[in-house]
């Protein structure tokens, strides 16, 4: 079979039956939890189309292994290799210390202007977990990954520019009577543009509409961050009415019923336009959103939030259905195709080549990509095959400490039972 590459025309992804994909194996955990992952996608796209369609894998160096084979944490080569083949996956990264790179992941979000961070938070029957309901949960989260106090905006306490910014805060602005030790105060800058949260949001509506979602809650601190988070909201409900029209109804449009007609009304009209299947438009205050996702998760369907909000929630929601070590991410560009396929949790050093860990969470990063690329049936036959493993408790050690007579496998034993479960 000839390998090829996947492309992108008038904003459709291209895949051909034998695509190039590059991966990143990962430090630490990264090799034992990659290979696992990579046999049960290529045995599930195997048994899945009969041998039709097969992925064409292509190592590229990142983290520990680039840098002692090549001096460098994230070779040029391999960001030029992610740009042209617009799809990859990757296990977790070491953060260097020290040196000019932050974070690799943040690094290749940046070049690739992944805009979208998308993370399905989602029940497996039978997975751990602290929560008393967590077959209610079964939400997609859409961070925004470019703005927000993560742009690396920030001076240190006692620096020259901390003290030329704290000079213009107060002799320009007139903001210097709002911070309370300025001698001593280190900065950062938030920035949220309108294009910024336009296309995250975007991107978040037209998931819900093609996957026959219910609603999108607009997630932010608007009622403290007026004009960054508040302009997120506003722009978001715009956004919705100017574009999605006669496809979405919002929390505005409720409102003014309620004004003209009284709740009852208000409330009924609400409830015809989501049977007629248009999506709900609605924004929570992030820090009752924390909660009600404990209290009440089966209210939400698709989230859109700002960075930060977004890494919190993103994580805490993780918890309440078994954890990292089971939830799968991805960052994505829809407009130019470029997206990273990604475990979410870390290297876990300790237990590096030990082949204990669980590799669902990169498995599971897999299963989106399939996704992304069209090839459901695959990825569906992973989903269940993945869900009959743990449901016959044959699982790692991570599940085997919170259950009760479970069987205790290696990672690449879990992966064989994953297999066998193929259908
Ligand atoms: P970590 O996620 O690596 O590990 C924390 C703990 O979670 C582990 O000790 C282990 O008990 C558990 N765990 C993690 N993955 C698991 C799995 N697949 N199965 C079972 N249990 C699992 O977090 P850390 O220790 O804070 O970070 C270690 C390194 O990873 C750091 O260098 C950090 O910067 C990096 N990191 C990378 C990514 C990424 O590449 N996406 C994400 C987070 C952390």
């Amino acid at each position: 079979m000839n390998s090829q590459k996947i492309t992108m025309a008038n904003g459709k992804l291209n895949v051909p039956d034998n695509p190039v994909i590059p991966f990143i194996e990962g430090d630490g955990i990264g090799p034992d939890v990659w290979i696992a992952s990579q046999m049960v996608m290529d045995a599930a796209v195997e048994k899945t189309y009969g041998g039709k369609r097969k992925i064409a894998w292509k190592e590229i160096l990142a983290g520990e292994k680039a840098f002692n084979q090549t001096g460098e944490w994230l070779p040029a080569e391999s960001m030029d290799i992610a740009r042209e083949y617009l799809i990859s996956i990757k296990g977790p990264l070491t953060t260097p210390v020290g040196g000019g790179i932050r974070s690799l992941n943040v690094a290749m979000r940046q070049e690739l202007d992944l805009y979208v961070c998308l993370r399905p938070v989602k029940w497996y029957n039978g997975v751990p977990s602290p929560v008393v309901h967590p077959e209610n949960v079964n939400f997609v989260i859409f961070r925004e990954n470019t703005e927000d106090i993560y742009a690396g905006i920030e001076f240190a306490s006692g620096t020259p520019e901390a003290k030329k910014l704290l000079d213009f805060l107060t002799n320009e602005l007139g903001a210097g009577k709002n911070i309370r030790f300025p001698e001593t105060s280190a900065f950062g800058i938030k920035p949220v543009s309108k294009e910024g949260s336009e296309r995250l949001i975007r991107a978040a509506i037209l998931y819900a509409i093609e996957n026959r979602l219910p609603s999108v809650s607009l997630v932010h601190k608007g009622n403290i961050m007026k004009f960054t988070e508040g302009g997120f909201k506003t722009w978001g409900y715009e956004l919705a009415e100017r574009e999605f029209g006669d496809r979405v109804y919002t929390w505005g449009q409720w409102e003014n019923a309620k004004k003209t007609q009284g709740e009852d009304a208000a409330n009924a009209k609400l409830k015809q336009e989501a049977a007629a299947g248009k999506v709900i438009i609605n924004d929570v205050i992030a820090d009752n959103f924390l909660q009600q996702i404990l209290l009440a998760p089966q209210d939400y369907s698709v989230i859109a939030t700002l960075n930060l909000n977004g890494d919190y929630i993103s994580d805490s929601a993780a918890a309440s259905v078994g954890g990292i070590g089971i939830s799968p991410g991805a960052n994505i560009n829809y407009l130019t195709g470029h997206a990273v396929f990604e475990a979410t949790h870390g290297t876990a050093p300790r237990f590096a080549n030990t082949n204990t860990m669980n590799p669902s969470s990169l498995l599971l990063s897999g299963v989106m990509m399939l996704e992304y690329m069209g090839w459901q049936e695959a990825a569906e036959n992973i989903e269940q095959a993945l869900a009959a493993a743990i449901m016959s408790k044959k699982v790692t050690v991570d599940f085997y400490k919170l259950m009760s007579d479970a069987t205790l496998l290696k990672t690449s034993e879990f992966a064989e039972e994953i297999i066998n479960n193929l259908k």
